[in-house]
């Protein structure tokens, strides 16, 4: 098998897990099965991989706590009323992942986003950084919905969306969806027995919606057209996105084992996905003049640090994306800015140990870090 539909070659993993696989019909959470889910994980981060977890399942235990239970009142529920379960589930769920793998030592995060967290760059930055450092710490984020505050216009809706665009904004080179089917089929399996597993898909095709659309498969508020869409959000950002059965014990390993699965690979990696993203979709609102040293360090692939700094023009805020010119004026590279204008005008020509003591809290070392900086 080509080590592009394999999860062995994974460094850094969203694994996306589905309420259907992990809550039983009666709203009780399937231990047994999150066990052996967590054994898979210390396995890998035993092998080096980093892993982020995209958990479902919050309102699926939730409604159970708060009496708003499936069986004969098995009803739709209202918006506020599903963010009341969320929020009653959620703190079931984080806890029964941090008992997991808190059996194996790992570490667990809660982070909760909505759209606007992975869409505006502000708070993109700052959830990037603070999984960034997570990751780096040996911790596995389990990441959900914010479903309190995500009214529809900022829903994701659905938690393949969500795992595609963690992926995306993590630079993960690997997103894997479990789903209570193997993959994508040419037809829906249950009712076609002409219908054949697709292995590999390199280009969402109309002729791949289409089958999307036949294949049978839903775990949750997803379906096979959800996962399409989280593909081409995954493969957007060079990232690979499998569909593999979750329903079994130690899908992970079995996975890296070699069972079949759908896996939709990238043309390009995750690095250049991003730098290409920062480079061509934003639109700059200020501008950042660099000394000749500076200039010659961003060259030779170094971050920007405020001592190389002899000019801030215009107005802008963390995050936003910025002009990086030369002493002439001209345009050497563009970057996601870590300090707001105000704060970088402070802070401009000083050494990186001095911005504590000037702006009176402790931000980052660099102006602009070479993740967040595309040469022109
Ligand atoms: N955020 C929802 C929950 O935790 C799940 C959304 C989905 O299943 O896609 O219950």
């Amino acid at each position: 098998m080509n080590s592009l539909e394999s999860l062995s070659a994974s460094r850094r993993l969203v694994v996306k897990v589905g309420s259907a696989l992990l809550v039983q019909d009666d709203g009780q959470l399937r231990r047994d099965w999150l066990d052996a889910l967590a054994q898979d994980v210390a396995m890998l981060r035993g092998d080096g991989v980093e892993v982020m977890i995209v958990s479902s399942g919050a309102i699926a235990v939730g409604r159970r706590l708060l009496g708003l239970a499936r069986g004969p009142r098995n009803r739709v529920l209202r918006l506020d009323e599903s963010q009341a379960a969320a929020a009653t589930g959620q703190v079931q769920l984080a806890h029964a992942w941090q008992e997991m793998l808190g059996r194996h030592q790992v570490p667990v995060a809660q982070i909760l986003l909505t759209t606007d967290d992975t869409e505006n760059r502000r708070r993109h930055l700052n959830a990037r950084n603070t999984i960034a450092t997570l990751l780096r710490l040996g911790v596995v984020p389990v990441i959900n919905e914010n479903d309190t505050v995500a009214t529809e216009e900022i829903r994701f809706g659905d938690n393949d969306r969500l795992a595609a665009r963690v992926a995306q904004m993590m630079g993960a080179d690997t997103c894997l969806i479990l789903s209570d089917i193997d993959g994508l089929y040419t037809a829906d399996p249950t009712r076609d027995d002409s219908a054949t597993h697709i292995g590999r898909v390199d280009a969402i095709t109309q002729e791949i919606e289409a089958m999307a659309g036949d294949t049978a498969g839903d775990d949750g508020s997803g379906g096979m057209i959800t996962k399409i869409e989280a593909a081409r959000v995954a493969m957007q950002a060079g990232c690979r996105l499998a569909i593999s059965d979750g329903r079994t014990l130690h899908p992970l390993k079995r996975l890296i084992e070699g069972e079949q699965a759908t896996w939709f690979i990238p043309q390009g990696e995750p690095h250049t996905a991003r730098k290409s993203w920062i480079a061509g979709s934003l639109n700059p609102v200020g501008t950042i003049v660099v000394d000749d040293g500076a200039a010659g360090a961003l060259a030779r692939g170094k971050s920007l640090l405020p001592a190389g700094i002899s000019d801030v023009v215009g107005t802008f805020e963390r995050g936003d994306p910025v002009i990086v010119a030369g002493a002439d004026g001209a345009e050497i590279a563009r970057g996601l800015v870590a300090y707001g204008s105000e704060d970088a005008r402070r802070i401009l020509g000083r050494q990186s140990d001095e911005i504590e003591s000037i702006l009176g809290y402790r931000g980052r070392e660099e102006m602009i870090h070479r993740d967040d900086l595309v040469e022109s």
